[in-house]
């Protein structure tokens, strides 16, 4: 055997020796680590005594890889029994557990403000006779497009506006299934079921293909009132509007009604607020001109009656339609939408 080889086969024996006395002191998991990172990690001892081998006779290397192998055997056995001997015995936690130490504080979860303003309404409008209705989020064209009186080439319809459900690709109508981009089409299911007169308002989400700012956001919560009857005046809106915004502010607000276009009604109009994060002054929240459109409404569209099997000669109707969000921001003077879907908790605490 070569000089090189019996210094090879020393090495080990030395090595295999003092790793084994050091595993047998090891006290905790990190030792046991460091023993194993110095010893068998790849710049540890043994590995450098393997590649020595490597340069040694085919004789030599086969008796000095065979003790090169039975002392990694042992050593690795010897590691894993002291891990588990500690891991057996050290106690769980660093120090003792201390009962009486005082745990997480956990206060009184809250309604969010949007929610909370829903309810609010619910109560007002309830107090008024009308049933508050409900209706599914996933909807169709025929529904929120077709029977709601929008033509065949209005822009709403397209995908980046409306999020069409996968596989509605090449589909129309009752097939061409959506998220329900407003909450209009609640109303004609309610008038397929009921006989008129009726009031009703139904809250819910919707959701806009568009991107988000400060003043929009892809899903947001809207707020619909329709009372249908016999000669409904379109003074009937000035109502609407002021049980609204009494149920909000508490107190007289500023509006403004001009005519507004939309597809399901005839004739429409759009009441505008003064902006209460500035209070008309001009800011960010409202494009710097102190109003803010807030309700759109109006009459509903003879074909809309129709589509909901009502006699547009005997009936009539107005529909108002809030902005929840919107009005939540007014509400406590918020100048950002997007705050409002963060759930960030800094935030919402703050409305008690
Ligand atoms: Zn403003």
């Amino acid at each position: 055997m070569s000089d090189t080889a019996e210094r090879l086969r020393r090495d080990i024996t030395v090595l295999n020796e003092q790793t084994l006395d050091r595993i047998r002191a090891a006290a905790s998991i990190s030792d046991v680590d460091a023993i194993r990172r110095d010893v068998l990690g790849r710049s540890g001892r043994l590995p450098a005594i393997r590649r020595e081998i490597g340069a040694l006779p085919a004789e030599d290397r086969r008796v000095v890889g065979a003790a090169l192998h039975e002392a990694q055997t042992l050593i690795t056995g010897d590691l894993d029994a002291r891990q588990r001997h500690l891991l057996d015995t050290e106690p769980a936690l660093p120090r003792p557990l201390d009962v009486t130490l005082p745990g997480l504080p956990v206060g009184p979860g809250r309604l969010h403000p949007t929610t909370q303003l829903m309810y609010d309404l619910n109560d007002a409008f309830a107090a008024l006779n009308f049933e508050v209705y409900e209706s599914p989020e996933v909807s169709s064209e025929l529904v929120e497009f077709d029977e709601l009186n929008f033509p065949a080439d209005h822009p709403a319809r397209e995908s980046m506006d409306t999020f069409w459900l996968a596989g509605a690709e090449g589909r129309r109508g009752a097939d061409r299934l959506c998220l329900r981009p407003h909450l209009t089409g609640a109303s004609l299911h309610y008038m397929r079921e009921h006989e008129p007169p009726f009031r009703l308002a139904y809250p819910g989400r919707v959701y806009r293909n568009e991107s988000t700012d400060p003043r929009h956001e892809r899903a947001f919560f809207q707020y619909e009132v329709l009372l249908v009857d016999e000669d409904v005046p379109l003074s009937a809106a000035r109502f609407l509007v002021d049980t609204i915004l009494d149920t909000v502010f508490g107190r007289p607000v500023r509006t403004r009604m001009r005519t507004g276009f939309f597809p399901f009604v005839e004739p429409g109009f759009e009441i505008d607020m003064e902006c209460q994060v500035c209070a008309g002054r001009g800011c960010r929240t409202c494009r710097h001109v102190g109003w803010l459109e807030v309700m759109p409404g109006g009459s509903p569209h003879p074909n809309v009656l129709r589509a909901g099997g009502l006699d547009p000669d005997r009936w009539t109707g107005c529909y108002l339609n809030v902005g929840l969000d919107r009005l939540v921001m007014m509400r406590y003077g918020i100048d950002d939408v997007r705050l409002m879907h963060a759930a960030d908790l800094r935030f919402l605490t703050q409305f008690a």
